[in-house]
């Protein structure tokens, strides 16, 4: 790619925000250029694709009647995306060459390294330091749940063996029904997740390290008055145990120090996310957690003209697929028309 040439519109992320920002700019014939991401391991494995690709069966994304795996949506969001004329950025240059939706992921995506916003065109950089210009730039990097780290949460959470980071995703599940199941966290998360296991848990723990929820406090009471969940105090998580399916936790009391089992079919993480906006090296207004500011609820605008932000790395509540590719729709059409008014055709 020349030096000088400048793209219309880049798009870094691969979530259903980047490749539904990438569909319609694409359909608005601005040939847009992704950065996908490489996988990598924080400490989970973060494929390129975004949370997607570590949920095993969405059922909640409209269309899918039977349910889709999280893997096989992305991949078919990429290929509508290039479909239209997208292109990605990888190991051997611009690709418009598609994963099989069966194989997931091809890995030779790059990553972006870091962006130059502080004059137009923006430059972004790759992982191989080659140089991008670009006129409008739309950041869809999502957020990342966060996980205890131990090594048999990170592998039945891979397996589908009954732990996950997200209770709305995965919580309707039948291998979830009539069991006992556990969130970890005393956030507002955590309460909301808490809760709305209760409608398929005999019962649900909450296991909290301190002795105080941080979550608000008519969460925290709408937590304390269910009788189908019981607060866990004090304790955390140490070991999760079970071979192909989660049977138990392993509990240590952060006051005496003391240890026990917990029997379990289930546990959900909601300990925070982070969201993946450290590259833009304080370009971006942020807010105090680390999330894009919009300028204006309604759009995708961001503090700086021309830049437009998407998905779960702007939005610490919903979280959702479909709210991830809405904001990316949003953007698209946002960048389509300041493009329009800057003459830029
Ligand atoms: P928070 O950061 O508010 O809470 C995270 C919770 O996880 C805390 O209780 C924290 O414990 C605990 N935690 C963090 N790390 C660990 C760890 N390693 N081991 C054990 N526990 C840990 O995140 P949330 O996702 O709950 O909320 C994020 C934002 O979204 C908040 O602003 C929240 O208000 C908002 N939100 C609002 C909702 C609503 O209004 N309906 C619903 C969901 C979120 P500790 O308290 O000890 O730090």
């Amino acid at each position: 790619m020349p030096q000088n040439h400048v793209e219309k519109v880049i798009i870094v992320g691969s979530g259903p925000a980047g490749w539904t920002a990438a569909i319609y700019a694409a359909r608005a014939n601005l040939t847009p250029l992704v950065f996908a991401g490489r996988p990598k391991t924080v400490p989970t494995t973060v494929l390129p694709g975004g949370q997607l690709m570590l949920t095993t069966e969405v059922e909640n994304y409209p269309g899918f009647p039977e349910g889709i795996t999280g893997p096989r949506m992305m991949s078919c969001f990429e290929q509508q995306a290039v479909r239209f004329g997208t292109r990605i950025v990888t190991d051997h240059g611009l690709s418009p060459d598609v994963s099989s939706p069966d194989d997931g992921h091809s890995y030779s995506y790059h990553e972006c390294k870091r962006v130059d916003l502080s004059a137009r065109p923006f430059v972004v950089t790759g992982e191989d330091d080659t140089e991008y210009q670009t006129h409008a730039l739309i950041i869809a990097t999502g957020a990342t749940a966060n996980w205890l780290g131990l090594e048999n949460e990170q592998r039945l959470a891979r397996s589908g063996g009954g732990v996950s980071a997200c209770a709305v995703c995965d919580g309707a599940l039948p291998l979830f029904r009539d069991k006992v199941l556990a969130v970890i966290g005393g956030g507002d998360s955590a309460v909301e997740e808490a809760t709305y296991l209760t409608k398929f848990a005999s019962k649900v723990c909450m296991i909290h390290r301190r002795d105080q929820l941080r979550a608000s406090k008519i969460m925290a009471k709408r937590a304390m008055d269910n009788p189908k969940i019981e607060i866990l105090w004090n304790k955390i998580v140490i070991d999760v145990l079970g071979d192909d399916r989660i049977s138990g936790v392993r509990l240590k009391d952060t006051k005496t120090g003391e240890e026990s089992t917990l029997r379990l079919g289930g546990l959900f993480m909601a300990i925070s996310h982070t969201p993946a906006t450290e590259f833009l090296g304080g370009q971006l207004q942020l807010d105090d957690k680390g999330y894009i500011k919009l300028q204006d609820l309604y759009r995708s605008t961001t503090s700086v003209e021309g830049v437009f932000a998407a998905g779960d790395c702007v939005d610490s509540v919903y979280r959702q697929a479909v709210t991830a590719a809405a904001m990316g729709c949003k953007a698209a059409i946002d960048a389509e028309r300041w493009l329009a008014e800057e003459g830029i055709e």
